[in-house]
């Protein structure tokens, strides 16, 4: 009865400080990493080589798609339809995360503003038009 009681209180912990492996990488500051490793496992979940080529990886692969968006051609508003088109396609860059989001509203603004500057100008021949045809007799 005694027995069994003493056996389960110092079985169950997880590891005594005399058989914990640890860590064979080292630290920052060139000291032995003192992290715990897994049964059979040589480096700790932090210095893992397998896990920080993975990780590099991701981060290069993120940093590479992020870096080169495709350079957008020079935008031709001259005509309606090319200013319709020139929107379409920069929803579609910021969509696909060819162009940052600050560029694409900037781009949008820009036609905008072109878009008001034709319309002024259909306005002023309009209205031309319709003096020319109230003067006729
Ligand atoms: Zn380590």
């Amino acid at each position: 009865m005694d027995d069994q009681h003493m056996t389960e209180g110092t079985d169950n912990l997880p590891l005594s400080p005399t058989s914990k492996q640890t860590c064979r990488a080292h630290n920052a500051a060139g000291k032995p990493c003192r992290a715990g490793v897994r049964p059979g496992a040589a480096y700790c979940f932090q210095h893992d080589p397998a896990r920080v080529g993975a990780a590099q990886a991701a981060r290069v692969a993120g940093g590479k798609a992020r870096a080169k968006p495709a350079p957008a051609p020079p935008i031709d508003l001259s005509t309606p339809e090319l200013q319709r088109r020139a929107i379409e396609e920069t929803i579609d860059r910021v969509r696909r995360g060819d162009e940052p989001l600050n560029i694409g509203r900037f781009v949008i603004y820009a036609i905008s503003v072109v878009r008001g500057v034709f319309e002024d100008d259909l306005l002023a021949r309009l209205e031309a038009l319709e003096a020319r045809h109230a003067q006729k007799p």
